[in-house]
């Protein structure tokens, strides 16, 4: 049996056609194939690799840490310095208000973990979402979507969850003085990279303040200069209460965090205490490629040109299939005037020997977020391979 019929054979299936797209080596924004074929990758694993696959500093930083020591404890228990080293050079590259981070391992979690800790500071239930978002495929997670397609299956889900309307001023009144927190995108990654004007988010900023709920941030995939700004919301002017992170964040490994004020994560530790248990979050060999990657991320500002690079995939609206680009920075999506060629496009590309692929929630578009590291030249070579496919 090939790999590929091991694949369907052995390992659990999601889909009834994946991509089954056979990775032998990465290196920049190429993905090699067996036969050594590079594919030029313009998805990122869905925004993780930012810096590009092969980083020597993230490489050193695991090595160094898997020669040190693998896992000691139960995160919170121990003073790891991979842990405490990346936590406070976030918290430097954060408002004051952002000064203690807790690891974990998923962006799912960071959720999860989010939610759990306003309750704690309000001592309120009420959970506001906004139709459109992906937080991730936990039941708790699951049930801050709207899109029952993929949840109805699941129920019955957490109770106290309530959607506001995307853009919609009157639901912001939804937020009350039950609400414990209103979890949203700072730009939706499902819906195809759709972009919130500053305006609405500082609307639901004001008032969040206003009735005493938290607002959380999810920048697990805007966040660590993909949207064009280090933090997603930065466009906004404003601070979250709570800011999750994920995907990017291990660089390349798995780690996700929440991160609040000193004040607000005091609850975790009493009444009960261990406000969140987990048992690899924050592992030491995450943190180490986490923070060497932060460190590559802050020297060269790679946000700083992401959206110049971002303009440059505007060519591609010139392509017959093409209805227009849209997004923000390196959070790109192709907009087809057809549904039904989004598919045929992602497997022509794939022939062409460039990966991307659709979206979750918007049936309409193929997905474009390249590596920050892409340099002009590639996408040259990317935007010709996709406008001959
Ligand atoms: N939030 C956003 C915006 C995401 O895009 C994702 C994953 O795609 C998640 C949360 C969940 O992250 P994970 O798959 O690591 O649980």
């Amino acid at each position: 049996m090939g790999l590929y019929s091991e694949f369907k054979r052995y390992v659990a299936q999601t889909s009834p056609e994946p991509l089954g797209f056979i990775p032998a080596g990465a290196e920049g924004i190429y993905i090699l194939d067996e036969s050594g074929e590079r594919y030029i990758d313009l998805i990122s694993g869905i925004s993780v690799s930012n810096l590009g696959h092969g980083q020597k500093e993230v490489q050193n930083a695991i090595n160094s840490q898997v020669n040190r020591y693998l896992h000691s404890m139960v995160y919170g228990e121990h003073a790891q310095q991979p842990q405490v080293a990346f936590a406070k050079r976030l918290v430097e590259a954060l408002p004051e208000n952002l000064e203690q981070v807790y690891f974990v391992s998923t962006g799912s979690e960071a959720i999860e973990g989010a939610m759990k800790l306003a309750k704690r500071v309000t001592g309120r239930q009420r959970v506001m979402a906004i139709r459109g978002g992906y937080h991730g495929n936990t039941h708790a997670t699951l049930s801050l979507m709207d899109n029952p397609y993929y949840t109805q299956a699941y129920r019955p889900f957490v109770p106290g969850i309530r959607f506001m309307e995307f853009e919609d001023y009157d639901d912001i009144y939804l937020i009350d003085n039950d609400t414990a927190c209103v979890v949203m995108e700072t730009i939706q990654g499902a819906m195809g990279y759709r972009v919130p004007s500053k305006e609405y988010v500082q609307a639901i900023r004001m008032r969040c303040t206003e009735v005493g709920a938290l607002l959380i941030l999810d920048e697990i995939q805007a966040g660590l200069g993909r949207s064009g700004r280090l933090w997603g919301y930065e466009h906004m002017e404003i601070v979250p209460d709570i800011l999750c992170l994920a995907k990017a964040l291990g660089g390349g490994l798995p780690l996700g965090a929440f991160i609040s004020s000193r004040d607000h994560m005091e609850k975790l530790t009493h009444d009960p205490v261990l406000g969140h248990i987990t048992t690899f979050g924050g592992h030491p060999v995450c943190c180490a490629a986490g923070l060497a990657a932060f460190d590559v991320l802050l020297e060269n500002k790679y946000w700083e040109t992401a959206e110049e690079k971002g303009r440059q995939f505007s060519v591609l609206e010139k392509h017959p299939a093409v209805s227009h680009l849209s997004g923000i920075g390196l959070m790109l999506a192709l907009n087809l005037n057809d549904r039904s060629k989004v598919f045929p496009l992602i497997e022509a590309c794939h022939e062409n020997k460039l990966l991307t692929d659709g979206f979750l929630h918007n049936p309409e578009a193929i997905r474009i977020a390249p590596p920050l590291t892409i340099t002009d030249e590639e996408i040259e070579v990317s935007c010709a391979i996709l406008m001959t496919s």
